[in-house]
Order: C-alpha cells, then sequence, then structure tokens
C-alpha cells in the first residue's frame, strides 16, 4: 500500500458456531498440541450459549479462499469431543473461513513510517485482531499526537515495521 511492501499474508482459517444451550463451560479452552492435520484449536461458549470453535490448520493454507471445506469440521469436532464428550450432543449452525492477517513472527505491524510524511501502518494482527483492536486504537492516537510514555515506547519495539521479523511468539 503507498508504495510500502508490508509483510503480511492472508492464512486461512475455519470456524464454527453450534445453536445456543444453557451456559455450562466457564474460561475458554486453548489445545495447543498437534495431531494430524492440525496444531493448535480453541472453543468457548459465548454469552447467547452458542460453541464458537476454530483450529489452525497444518500445513498452513495460505491464500483468500474463503469457501468452507469438508475437512475442518469432522476434524475439530473429534478434537473436541475427545476433551469435552458432552460436546457430541450439541448441533453446529453454521462454519465459515476467512483469514489471519499474518506476519512472519507473529506480532502486529504498528508505527509510523520513514518512506512517507504522516503514514502509520497498524496492521498484522494475526489471529488476535478483535482482542487488540481496542488497546491498539489507544496506543495508535498516543503514538500520533505525540504523548506515548516509556510503556508504550517498550509495546512499540516489538511491533516495530522496521524489526527483522525474525522473533517468534512465546507459545510458539
Ligand atoms: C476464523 C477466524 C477466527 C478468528 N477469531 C478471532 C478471535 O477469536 N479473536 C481475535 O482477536 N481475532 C480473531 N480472528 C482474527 C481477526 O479476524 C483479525 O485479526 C482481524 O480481522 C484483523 O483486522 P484488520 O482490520 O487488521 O484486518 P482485516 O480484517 O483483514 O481488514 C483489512 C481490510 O483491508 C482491506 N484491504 C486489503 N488490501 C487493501 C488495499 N490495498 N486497499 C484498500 N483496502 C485493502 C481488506 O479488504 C480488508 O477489508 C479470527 C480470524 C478468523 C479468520
Amino acid at each position: 500500500m503507498a508504495g510500502i511492501d508490508i509483510p503480511v499474508n492472508a492464512d486461512s482459517h475455519e470456524a464454527g458456531i453450534s445453536e445456543p444451550v444453557k451456559p455450562f463451560m466457564g474460561p475458554m479452552v486453548v489445545d495447543m498440541r498437534k495431531e494430524p492435520g492440525s496444531t493448535n484449536f480453541y472453543f468457548y461458549q459465548n454469552t447467547e450459549g452458542q460453541v464458537v470453535f476454530c483450529l489452525t490448520p497444518d500445513p498452513p493454507v495460505w491464500g483468500i479462499d474463503n469457501r468452507a471445506t469438508s475437512i475442518f469440521l469432522p476434524m475439530i469436532a473429534r478434537r473436541m469431543i475427545k476433551i469435552m464428550p458432552m460436546l457430541a450432543n450439541l448441533k453446529v449452525r453454521r462454519t465459515w473461513r476467512g483469514q489471519y492477517p499474518n506476519t512472519p513472527d507473529g506480532f502486529p505491524i504498528i508505527g509510523k513510517m520513514k518512506e512517507l510524511d504522516n503514514f502509520y501502518q497498524a496492521v498484522g494482527m494475526c489471529g488476535q485482531g478483535f482482542m487488540l483492536g481496542p488497546g491498539t486504537a489507544e496506543l495508535l492516537y498516543r503514538l500520533m499526537t505525540d504523548t506515548y510514555d516509556p510503556d508504550d515506547a517498550e509495546v512499540l519495539k516489538s511491533f516495530d515495521p522496521y524489526r527483522d521479523f525474525k522473533g517468534q511468539e512465546m507459545f510458539k
């Protein structure tokens, strides 16, 4: 964009949602173990009682094809029921596919660009864009108004658009 190369690539992930049922789950369940065809997966019950679930395919599926596959549901259903057998009785309402805007090191890119005047980036939120959105907006505001503090400067270091992208998220 604007003649600047941004190291963000579309990484396809599928998710699904069940019918609503009475609350029965506490915190979100995240399983970091690898199985054939997938790495980590997670599920949680939302405030409407629906169980939302998502899985990371292995190997990754790059690109912007949004068609749901027939592989996802049997794969994640098997993994979820293994952890919580009562989920076998749950009816799935729908599944969908979208993209994680992934960076090579799994961290977002947030900062002021040197190539253009007053051009800031806040991209590459990977699989955490909804969670990071509000904090990112506040951080950007402080960056743009030159009111950021030493803590912000520390955070911005890991998101620097000019870093070498050789690091990795700790849990990986
Ligand atoms: C199945 C699935 C489950 C997810 N679950 C979660 C979750 O539970 N929690 C969470 O925090 N995150 C989750 N995410 C990740 C989250 O969706 C992303 O991190 C977030 O959408 C990124 O927001 P964004 O605005 O940075 O990028 P995007 O949502 O990708 O928006 C970028 C926009 O820019 C447009 N665009 C691209 N190129 C150009 C161009 N050259 N000119 C103009 N416009 C352009 C695109 O069309 C798009 O509308 C999930 C993603 C998927 C696919």
